[in-house]
C-alpha cells in the first residue's frame, strides 16, 4: 500500500516537471569549448577543416583528427569573414534561422504548471462513476467486506441492551424492502458509544453477521489529511463503494477524529476537517430512500462531536457500549476461551470477579497470554495460575487502555453510588433509582442514574432534595471512611448550580424574593450569565447558597447515618454484582438476602470468599515484554 501522503506526491511531481520543463528552454551546455583565441590561431595554422555557424556559436571540426569544438565569437559572423574562411579551404555551413522567441521560455513552464493544477484538480474531484481512481489517495482505505462477516451476536456477550436495540437494524438489511414498503423511516446513523475496546467494532461486525450484508470498514483518522480536499474525496468515495454493495453497513472508528465540533468561524478553523465533514453531512442527507446502507460510528467522546451530526436523519440513534460489569465479563471471557484448553481448576466466574475495569479486548488479551504461558511451559492445559499471571500482565503490561481499579477505588465508589442511591431512595421528593453502578464510563468511576419523570416544572423541594441527592456520595465517603476523594467534584458542581439558581433565577429563596439576579443569554457563542446585581448583594448570595449545601449535606449525612445498615448492604450488593437495576435496588434496600437475587450464573463456591482475593499490580519492573 502506498502511504506516502499525497501532498508529498505531488510535491515530487511538480519538481520533476518544472526541472524538466527549465531544461528544455535552457541551451544544452557544448561538451568541449575552446578559447577564441585559440581557435584563431588554429585557423591560421590552417589546422580547421569545417565551422558550422549558429549564430555566435561556431561549432568547429578540425582537420587532422576531426576533433569537434565549440567557441563562440564576439561578434556575428559576417561574410567577409565567411569568404575568408572559404579562402583558406574551410568548409562553412550556416545553420538555418531559429525561430527563437524570448516569450516561449516563459511559456513553456507557465503550461506545465497550469497542467499540474489541472491534474491536481482531476484527482481530488474526480467523482467517476464506478469511484475508481487511477491513484489512491482519494480512495478511501476503507477495508470492504464483500462477504458478509462471519461474526454474529452469539459472539458478542453482554451488552444485551445494545443488541436489543440493533436487533430492528438487522431486520431491516435482511429485508430493505419490506420496510420501504411501509413508508417506514430507518435510523442510517447508530453512533456506537463506549470506552476502547468494549466491543463497538465487535457488535458493528456482528450487525453484519446477523443480517449477512458486506461490512466496510474506515477509521476517522484514515479521512484526516493535511490537503484541502483529499479527505472529502476518501469520504465520497467511501459511499460510492458502499452504494455499490447495498445493502451494507459502513462502520466509521473514531468519528470524533473528523466529527469534532466545528470552530463557530471565530478564530479560523481547520479548513480541511471541515471540508470533511460537511463532505460526510452531504453523503449522510444525500441518501436516497430507497438506499439499505445504515452507516454505525464509533467513539468514546460524544461530547465533542459536531452537533450537526447528532441531528435526526444523521447519527440521531445512540447506542451505550459500557465496559462490561462481573457477568459480562464472564460471558466474554467464555467466549474467547473457546477452542482454548484449560484445566480443571480454571473458574472464570471468580476470573471476572478478579478484573474489574477489563473490557473484552482485555478480557481476550488476558486469555492469550495465559495460553502463551502455558503454551511456554510446555504443559497441556491452561491453568487458573497462568490466568492470574496474565491478568497481572495485561495490568502492568504498557498496552492497557481502559482504566484499571484497584479494590480501595471499588469500595469507596460502592460506598459514594450507594449514598446517592440511598438518597434517592428515602427523600421524599427526590427521583427515585433507576440503576446504580460502579462499573466505569467516560470519566465517572460510577454512576446513579435517577428515574426522571419529565415534568417542565421542577418544584422547590425536588429541587431541594435534588441538591442532597447530589451531596450525597461524600457524604457517604465521610460516614465510612476517615478520608475524602476527589470523586465527588462533579457532584458538587451540580449541586452548586442547582442551589445558585434557586436563588438568583427561579426565585426560591424568601430573602431574595422574586428578583431575576442574573440572565442566561444563549447566543451562537454557547451560554453565557450576565450578573445584574450589586458586590452586596453578590456577598450575600454567596453565603446563602454555602448555608443551602450545608443544610442540605447536613440532611443527608443525617439520614446515612441512621440507615447505615442499608448502606452496607446496598454497598456489599454493587461491591458483588456492580449493577443494581431499579428492582433489584429496592429488594437490596428492604433486606432480602444477596443470595436470593438471581446468581450471576453458578452460585459462588464458598462463602466465606466475600472478597476475592484481587489482583493488585506488584510494584516490580514490568515483566510483560520477558
Ligand atoms: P472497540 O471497537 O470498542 O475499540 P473492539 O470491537 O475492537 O473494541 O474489541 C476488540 C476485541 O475485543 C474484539 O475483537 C473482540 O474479540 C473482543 N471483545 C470486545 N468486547 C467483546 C464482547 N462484548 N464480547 C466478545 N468479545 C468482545
Ligand atoms: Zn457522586
Amino acid at each position: 500500500m502506498n502511504r506516502l501522503p499525497f501532498n508529498l506526491w505531488f510535491i515530487l511531481l511538480a519538481a520533476i516537471l518544472i526541472a524538466w520543463a527549465f531544461s528544455l528552454t535552457s541551451n544544452q551546455q557544448p561538451t568541449n569549448q575552446v578559447a577564441y583565441t585559440t581557435f584563431l590561431n588554429e585557423i591560421d595554422q590552417g589546422r580547421v577543416a569545417k565551422i558550422a555557424v549558429d549564430g555566435r556559436q561556431l561549432n568547429v571540426t578540425r582537420r587532422e583528427d576531426s576533433d569537434q569544438y565549440v567557441t563562440y565569437a564576439p561578434s556575428p559572423i559576417d561574410t567577409t569573414t565567411i569568404r575568408e574562411w572559404g579562402d583558406k579551404k574551410i568548409q562553412v555551413e550556416i545553420a538555418a534561422p531559429r525561430r527563437d522567441n524570448p516569450l516561449l521560455g516563459f511559456l513553456i513552464p507557465l503550461l506545465l504548471i497550469g497542467l499540474l493544477v489541472a491534474i491536481f484538480f482531476f484527482f481530488s474531484r474526480n467523482r467517476g462513476p464506478s469511484g475508481d481512481n487511477a491513484f489512491s489517495f482519494t480512495k478511501s482505505r476503507a477495508k470492504v467486506l464483500t462477504e458478509a462477516p462471519k461474526t454474529n451476536f452469539k459472539d458478542v456477550a453482554g451488552c444485551e441492551e445494545a443488541k436489543e436495540e440493533l436487533k430492528e437494524i438487522v431486520e431491516f438489511l435482511k429485508a430493505p424492502a419490506r420496510f420501504h414498503e411501509m413508508g417506514a423511516r430507518i435510523p442510517k446513523g447508530v453512533l456506537l458509544v463506549g470506552p476502547p475496546g468494549s466491543g463497538k467494532t465487535h457488535i458493528a461486525r456482528a450487525v453484519a453477521g446477523e443480517a449477512k450484508v458486506p461490512f466496510i470498514a474506515a477509521s476517522g483518522s484514515d479521512f484526516v489529511e493535511m490537503f484541502v480536499g483529499v479527505g472529502a474525496a476518501r469520504v465520497r468515495d467511501l459511499f460510492e463503494t458502499a452504494k455499490r454493495h447495498a445493502p451494507c453497513i459502513i462502520f466509521i472508528d473514531e468519528i470524533d477524529a473528523v466529527g469534532r465540533r466545528r470552530g463557530g468561524g471565530v478564530g479560523g478553523g481547520n479548513d480541511e476537517r471541515e471540508q470533511t465533514l460537511n463532505q460526510l453531512l452531504v453523503e449522510l442527507d444525500g441518501f436516497e430512500k430507497e438506499t439499505s446502507i445504515i452507516i454505525m460510528a464509533a467513539t468514546n467522546r460524544p461530547d465533542v462531536l459536531d452537533p450537526a451530526l447528532l441531528r435526526p436523519g444523521r447519527f440521531d440513534r445512540q447506542v451505550a457500549i459500557d465496559a462490561p460489569d462481573v457477568k459480562g465479563r464472564e460471558q466474554i471471557l467464555k467466549i474467547h476461551a473457546k477452542g482454548k484448553p484449560l484445566a480443571e481448576d480454571v473458574d472464570l466466574a471468580l476470573l471476572a470477579k478478579r478484573t474489574p475495569g477489563f473490557v473484552g479486548a482485555d478480557l481476550e488479551n488476558l486469555l492469550n497470554e495465559a495460553a502463551l504461558l502455558a503454551a511456554r511451559d510446555s504443559r497441556k492445559k491452561i491453568t487458573m495460575k497462568d490466568l492470574e499471571e496474565a491478568a497481572d500482565r495485561v495490568i502492568m503490561g504498557p498496552a492497557k487502555k481502559s482504566m484499571v481499579i484497584t479494590q480501595k477505588d471499588r469500595e469507596v465508589t460502592a460506598y459514594h453510588e450507594a449514598g446517592h442511591a440511598l438518597a434517592a431512595h428515602f427523600l421524599e421528593h427526590a427521583d427515585n433509582v433507576h440503576k446504580v453502578t460502579i462499573v466505569p464510563r467516560g470519566r465517572a468511576m460510577g454512576f446513579m442514574m435517577p428515574s426522571r419523570q419529565d415534568t417542565l416544572h421542577w418544584s422547590k423541594k425536588r429541587l431541594t432534595d435534588q441538591i442532597a441527592v447530589a451531596l450525597a456520595g461524600r457524604a457517604a465517603e465521610e460516614l465510612v471512611f476517615d478520608d475524602v476523594t476527589t470523586g465527588a467534584e462533579n457532584d458538587f458542581r451540580q449541586a452548586t448550580d442547582l442551589a445558585r439558581r434557586m436563588i438568583t433565577e427561579w426565585g426560591m429563596h424568601p430573602d431574595f424574593g422574586t428578583v431575576a439576579y442574573q440572565v442566561r443569554e444563549d447566543t451562537y457563542l454557547g451560554g453565557y450569565d450576565t450578573r445584574q446585581y450589586s458586590e452586596d448583594t453578590a456577598k450575600r448570595i454567596d453565603e446563602a447558597v454555602q448555608k443551602l449545601l450545608k443544610e442540605q449535606h447536613d440532611k443527608v449525612l443525617h439520614l446515612l447515618t441512621e440507615k447505615r445498615d442499608v448502606l452496607e448492604r446496598v454497598t456489599q450488593a454493587l461491591l458483588e454484582r456492580e449493577t443494581l437495576n431499579a428492582e433489584e435496588f429496592v429488594r437490596v434496600v428492604e433486606g432480602e438476602a444477596l443470595e436470593s437475587l438471581e446468581p450471576p450464573s453458578e452460585p459462588p463456591k464458598d462463602k466465606e470468599e466475600k472478597e476475592p482475593p484481587r489482583i493488585v499490580p506488584k510494584i516490580k519492573p514490568n515483566l510483560g515484554g520477558a
